[in-house]
């Protein structure tokens, strides 16, 4: 008989008949997975208490013949991640990253780091390292870095004037140009773009290139926040291709 175990961190579960579970989960070794939970719908004892959104759990699988979904056969607490489930904004975040990471990865495609960001990002959530919209703001910034999708923040994308050369204290967030452009090179162009201070611009680099456990315990000012947020989720969906729903009840619940 073969299988794979593996450390997994849950993203998404749905039901399946009357008795199973079809649970996706994020693990280390082999990316993202969906496996069959089988009557964990049905008998509450089986899997009691670790099919939860956001668990850190180490997962045994057992592979089915002709490329069926694999079996869940053993699954331990690694991490339960328990305040994060809590508390409604924590899980609004959570459920928002979770939902980025299904949309897109592709299954049996190992992403250590993706994972390690994951795993790190929960952990701040659930031991209030960092406000949750701080985290996501890292957490989204650090995704896309590791997916090569990073923006442009070095210099602005049309005249190449770097951004402490710019004579302004706020530059244009461009999502069709992938990045900061400049004021003069801006007022020619109409297309999808938010204003952003350069000190955000410069706290964004920031995240990118830095350890995260320093990443993890930098602080915002409440206007760094928003256009931090601001440019985040206006950049992730331009470049995945849709707006994941969690972040339409994200916005909907700050009211902006
Ligand atoms: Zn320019």
């Amino acid at each position: 008989m073969s299988g794979f175990s593996t450390p997994a961190i849950l993203l998404r579960r749905i039901e399946h008949g009357d008795y199973d579970l079809i649970v996706t989960f994020l693990t280390r070794d082999r990316g993202k997975v969906s496996v069959m939970a089988k009557n964990a719908k049905k008998s509450r004892k089986r899997f009691t208490g670790l099919l939860e959104p956001f668990t850190a759990l180490n997962v045994v699988c057992r592979s089915t013949r002709g490329g069926s979904m694999p079996i869940l056969q053993e699954a331990s607490m690694q991490e339960p991640f328990a305040n994060i489930r809590a508390g409604a904004v924590k899980t609004l975040y959570a459920a928002y990253w979770s939902e980025l990471l299904h949309g897109w990865m592709e299954e049996g495609k190992p992403q250590q780091r993706v994972y390690r960001l994951l795993y790190y990002a929960l952990g701040a959530l659930d031991q209030d390292l960092s406000g949750p919209a701080e985290m996501s703001i890292i957490f989204q910034m650090r995704f896309l870095t590791i997916a090569g999708l990073a923006p442009e923040l070095e210099a602005c994308g049309i005249c190449r004037t770097k951004l402490d050369e710019i004579p302004a204290h706020s530059v244009i967030f461009d999502l069709e140009k992938g990045g900061i452009v400049c004021n003069g090179c801006a007022a020619d162009t109409d297309r999808t773009r938010l204003r952003i201070s350069k000190g955000t611009i410069k706290q964004l680099s920031w995240i990118r290139e830095n350890d995260i456990r320093a990443v993890g315990r930098l602080r915002f000012t409440g206007s760094a926040v928003k256009e931090g947020l601001a440019a985040m989720e206006a950049f992730l969906p331009y470049y995945l291709g849709r707006r994941p729903r969690s972040l339409r009840v994200i916005a909907q619940m700050r009211g902006w």
